[in-house]
């Protein structure tokens, strides 16, 4: 078994050694300037990665999952309405996560592999005309399935049907790897973790709160300590958290964000989408399909790819775990079984991207599926000589 091999799991991502060695710090006193000087550049880079001028941005020693509930537990009351659309496994936790906190969720079920229904909110935010709904929430990509939402189109939902419910936005999986605009998009909180786009180990919940989301956590009244992010708020005004913070994660937090500004955030989402193409190029070239059922929601972080009927897909990735030491990501939910993942998200290259299509290729033909060896790995590497920056 292999530790060099890249993995291709969509999170936690590849980390860079510059950001395992910035991780790897001494001891320091949690409450002091010291620790100011990387608490507060992190939060500052993490409000320009979100491109935001207004958000507030709290950072919990936690996983994106702490992120959801710092959103719900902090704006909402018990019994509120909450409308979100149900499309994988990751929204599917979310909704779970409302109905185990008593609020009261109205699902829209959507088809995995189909993105967020735009339309079907603003219909439903239009006859909620005593504006009942507190909340919209919106997977911006849904994980389970590769698919990408547009919030754009859900902020015009919620505009055409005049309607002041808040929007929430699961970013786990986009932020900081593909383009995202809170201020633009009038987000009112966004979520996020340091596992995927920011090339570090579990352990940080990030997450951004708007002026009114802020405004809302004065009349909640579901219970919080843990994640009340007013305690937070306290905490950084004297450098510092309401308990022990994660001191070498925060560290790591700082340099990964140096490292996406200096390579400039529209550089960092073209790379993923470059890096995206290739591997859809290889799918096409396999005679498969994503189950990102349309182009416009095909995602650039992780790519689903569904597997003839009759074939177990997570023998793909038993068979490349256990083969080639080489981690690719098992179908979740509704779709196990049906489709393996190949991640590309966070510190990834070309041709480290060509590296886990070979091996799937490789794998694919192991296990008898009728796939040419060389086949997906050609069409990646005609796209890549074709569409490739500098290195
Ligand atoms: C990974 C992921 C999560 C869960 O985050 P954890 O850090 O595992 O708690 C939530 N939403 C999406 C879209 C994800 O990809």
């Amino acid at each position: 078994m292999s530790f060099q091999n890249p993995v291709f799991i969509p999170g936690p991502t590849n980390i860079p050694e510059h950001l395992r060695k910035a991780c790897d710090m001494p001891t320091i006193d949690h409450r002091s300037p010291l620790f100011g000087k990387i608490l507060h550049p992190a939060r500052e880079s993490v409000k320009k990665i979100l491109k935001s001028n207004a958000a507030e941005i709290f950072i919990f020693p936690s996983s994106g999952t702490g992120g959801w509930e710092t959103a719900l537990t902090n704006t909402l009351s018990s019994g509120d309405k909450v409308l979100a659309a149900r499309n994988g496994m990751f929204s599917h936790r979310w909704i779970d996560m409302c109905q185990r906190h008593g609020l009261d969720v109205q699902v829209v079920e959507t088809p995995w592999g189909d993105g967020l229904p735009a339309d079907r909110y603003e219909e439903i935010l239009s006859a909620d005309m005593n504006h009942e709904i507190k909340v919209v929430l919106a997977t911006h990509n849904e994980t389970a399935t590769g698919v990408k939402s547009d919030i754009g189109a859900v902020r015009r939902a919620l505009d055409a049907a005049n309607h002041p419910a808040m929007l929430f936005v699961d970013g786990v999986s986009s932020i900081a790897s593909m383009d995202f605009r809170f201020d633009d998009w009038g987000v009112d909180v966004a979520v996020t973790g340091s596992q995927k786009g920011f090339m570090l180990a579990a352990g940080l919940a990030i997450v951004g709160f708007s002026p009114k989301a802020m405004d809302a956590t004065k009349t909640a009244n579901l219970p919080r300590t843990f994640f009340d992010v007013h305690d937070m708020a306290k905490g950084y005004a004297n450098n510092a958290y309401p308990y022990t913070p994660a001191v070498g994660l925060m560290n790591g937090l700082n340099q990964a964000c140096i490292m996406l500004l200096d390579e400039g955030l529209e550089n960092v989402f073209a790379r993923h989408h470059r890096i995206a193409e290739g591997v859809r190029a290889a799918v096409k070239a396999w005679g498969l399909t994503l189950c990102a059922k349309e182009p416009e929601v095909y995602s650039d972080t992780v790519s689903a790819i569904c597997t003839p009927k009759n074939f177990n897909a997570t023998d793909i990735v038993t068979h490349a775990a256990d083969k080639y030491g080489v981690a690719f990501g098992v179908g979740l939910g509704e779709v196990a079984g049906k489709v393996f993942r190949i991640g590309h998200l966070g510190s990834l290259t070309d041709v480290m991207a060509l590296s886990g299509i070979a091996t799937a290729e490789m794998c694919m033909v192991d296990l008898g599926l009728d796939v040419k060896l060389g086949s997906g790995v050609a069409a990646a590497q005609n796209y890549y000589r074709n569409n490739t920056t500098a290195a």
